[in-house]
This record gives structure tokens, C-alpha cells and sequence, in this order.
């Protein structure tokens, strides 16, 4: 979807042209970026801290599609999905690189419109792009995007380092992104059978912004820093509770029992599910793209954080053989599988991640 309507083919241009006016207005923000855009490599000085890089890529058909999301709002997300990971990590994104494939489809308007959501995002975030990679491709559009974080040695957090008793935290709330994601389906659906008909997105603010322009949680590893509170264990929600407890239980050799009525769902996402005929914690489990922190905690440090609006204690680790389930609200347990994007996607035909 693209709000300027003038085209400008890419290659009257050409790729050095292209890159320049891309990167014209990008600027260094940081004392760590020794060296930006232009010469071979950047130059990073992380000094006496730790190195935190991660990559994620975003493929037209595959992770989005133009029929729904802004260009912006792409560009945006595109950032964010790379800076979750880092502050995952218990850690400070500071730069990104930023390679583009790109069909002769897509025009000059429209690739300035992706690239104004990623600065917006690095403007946001304080993050400095210095560099990347421009081509060309046979069809559609792949955005990846590599980013640079540091951090305190001490103050890293892996997925390994859960133990038998902890309690397992979540930020936020979960399950709206996939629910926006089917409204747009739905409105998409109907808008190809019947392109008369407006669509009917009224009341879903929040779940539309959830699934096309999400934020990543900056401010826990800020939070969690000033409470003293150091998780032993963290992870981002991309994929969806289930498979991230998983990933936790599995890296920490632990158990786990997550509590139904303990999931933080929002009543906007509630009501859509209830609309779809979803499960809401089906959709909070499975789901994903929430871009949450799921986190485990020491017992003790429990009063430091229970006041808090932003963290939610869903469930505590427990011993390996005791599995890893799901208390439901009736009180029977639940062996949690790996289902992902991967079970949904035969069940609802939805898109992967
Ligand atoms: P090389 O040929 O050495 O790979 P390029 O000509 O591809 O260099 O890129 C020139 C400079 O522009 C490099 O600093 C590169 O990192 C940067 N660059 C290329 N594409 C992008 C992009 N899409 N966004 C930001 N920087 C980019
Ligand atoms: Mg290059």
C-alpha cells in the first residue's frame, strides 16, 4: 500500500543513486558509530562492553503483504522485529545495517515511503543506520536487517539460565497482533470479492496497530535495571507463548506450569477473538509477532516487580520432569506443544512467520 501516488522507476537512478538518495538525511547519533555509511564497512567502538548483533529478514508473501500494510509501517516493523531480539538479550541496540532487494514493481515513492518508517523507528529507538545493501530482485521485496547492540557483561541475559522455582514474567499483553492480522484478512477477503465495499476496521485501533506497527519493549530492560531486578532468563515473543516458554524450558533444562487466567490479554483482543470464533488464549499462545519480553525471575525479587502495571507473572518453572503445561481457567492441565505459526497456518491458513 502506498500513499504517494507519483512513480519514479528505480532505474532512472540507478544503485548508487538509489542508495544516496535513501541514506541522504541519515544521521550518526552515537560515539560507538566510529564509522557510518560510505566507505567498505562501518566501524563500531563498543570499548570495554559486550557485542550483541542479530539479524531477521522479511519476505514479501512470507511475512507480510503489500495489500494491507503500509510501506511505512513495514519499514517500521522491519526495525523493531530486530530490535526486540536485542533487548531480549538484556542489552542497548545501537546501529543497524539495511539490505534491500527490490522488483522493478516497486518505485522510487515507494521505496522512500519504506525507508521514512525505518528512520522513524531508528529516530525512535536512537539507532544509527551505517550501512547496507542495495539490489534488485525478480519479483517482490525482501527487507533484511542486522543490528548492533552492546551491553555490560554482567548484565546479559541468555535463554539458559531459568531454575526450578523461578517465576516466569510476561510484559504487555498478548494475542493482539494475530487477531488484527485476521481482521485485515477478513477486510482483505471481502475488499477482492467486492472492491465497493469500504472496510470495516472501526473500533480495532489497537489490534490493527499490534499486527502492522508494533513497538518493542525498550523500556523493561530500563524498568527491570532500576528495580534491580536482573531476569535469569529472557526471551521475545515472536512466534507465541507456547513456543517461547518452549524455548526457555528446553535452553534451561526446566519445566514449567503458565496459568490461563494469569494471561494478560487486552479486552479489545478479547472481544476480536470472541468475533472470529477464536480462543483468545489460543490466540495469546499461538499467535506470536506480539513483540513482548517473556522473562524469569528469582522468587525473592517477586515484591520489586508485583506492583507493576507493565509485568505480569503468568506461571513459575519447575522441575524437568514435571513438564511444561498449561493450568486452564477449569483447573486441568495441558502438555504446551510446539505450535507456533506453523499449526495455525494449517489450521487458519494464515501467514507464517
Ligand atoms: P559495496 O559495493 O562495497 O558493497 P555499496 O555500493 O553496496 O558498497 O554501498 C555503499 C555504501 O552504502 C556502503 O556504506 C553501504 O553499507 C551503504 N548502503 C548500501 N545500501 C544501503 C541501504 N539500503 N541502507 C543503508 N546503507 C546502505
Ligand atoms: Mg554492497
Amino acid at each position: 500500500m502506498l500513499e504517494n501516488t507519483s512513480r519514479t522507476e528505480l532505474g532512472s537512478l540507478g544503485e548508487f543513486g538509489l542508495i544516496k538518495h535513501l541514506t541522504q538525511f541519515v544521521k550518526i547519533n552515537h560515539e560507538s558509530t566510529v564509522k557510518g555509511i560510505g566507505d567498505d564497512a562501518a566501524v563500531i567502538d563498543n570499548k570495554d562492553k559486550q557485542t550483541v548483533v542479530s539479524t531477521d529478514m522479511l519476505v514479501e508473501g512470507v511475512h507480510f503483504d503489500l495489500a494491507y500494510a503500509p510501506l511505512k509501517h513495514l519499514g517500521y516493523k522491519a526495525v523493531i522485529v530486530n530490535l526486540s531480539d536485542i533487548y531480549a538479550m538484556n542489552a542497548t541496540p545501537k546501529q543497524i545495517t539495511v539490505s534491500l532487494a527490490l522488483s522493478n514493481r516497486f518505485s522510487l515513492e515507494a521505496v522512500e515511503e519504506l525507508y521514512q518508517g525505518i528512520t522513524l523507528a531508528c529516530e525512535k529507538y536512537n539507532i544509527d543506520i551505517v550501512g547496507g545493501d542495495t539490489t534488485s530482485a525478480q519479483s517482490g521485496l525482501v527487507i533484511s536487517i542486522t543490528v548492533i547492540g552492546e551491553a555490560n557483561l554482567d548484565d546479559i541475559v541468555y535463554r539458559d539460565g531459568a531454575k526450578d522455582g523461578d517465576l516466569l514474567c510476561v510484559s504487555g499483553d498478548l494475542g493482539g497482533a494475530y487477531v488484527g492480522l485476521q481482521l485485515l484478512e477478513r477486510e482483505k477477503k471481502i475488499f477482492v470479492e467486492s472492491p465497493a465495499v469500504q472496510p470495516d476496521l472501526g473500533g480495532n485501533d489497537y489490534i490493527l496497530e499490534r499486527q502492522l506497527k508494533p513497538e518493542a519493549r525498550k523500556d523493561i530492560p530500563t524498568l527491570l535495571k532500576m528495580l534491580e531486578v536482573k531476569p535469569t532468563s529472557m526471551i521475545d515473543i515472536s512466534d507465541g507463548l507456547s513456543s517461547e516458554v518452549l524455548h526457555l524450558c528446553t535452553e534451561s533444562d526446566t519445566g514449567c506450569n503458565v496459568y490461563e487466567d494469569k494471561i494478560p490479554i487486552d479486552p479489545t483482543t478479547y472481544n476480536a477473538a470472541r468475533e472470529f470464533n477464536l480462543d483468545p488464549t489460543v490466540c495469546a499462545m499461538s499467535g506470536g509477532e506480539d513483540y513482548e519480553l517473556l522473562f524469569t525471575i528469582d522468587q525473592a525479587d517477586f515484591p520489586k516487580i508485583k506492583a507493576n502495571p507493565d509485568i505480569t507473572v503468568i506461571g513459575h518453572m519447575t522441575d524437568k520432569k514435571d513438564g511444561v503445561n498449561l493450568i486452564t481457567k477449569g483447573e486441568t492441565t495441558h502438555p504446551i506443544t510446539a505450535q507456533g505459526w506453523d499449526s495455525l497456518l494449517k489450521k487458519d491458513d494464515g501467514q507464517s512467520n
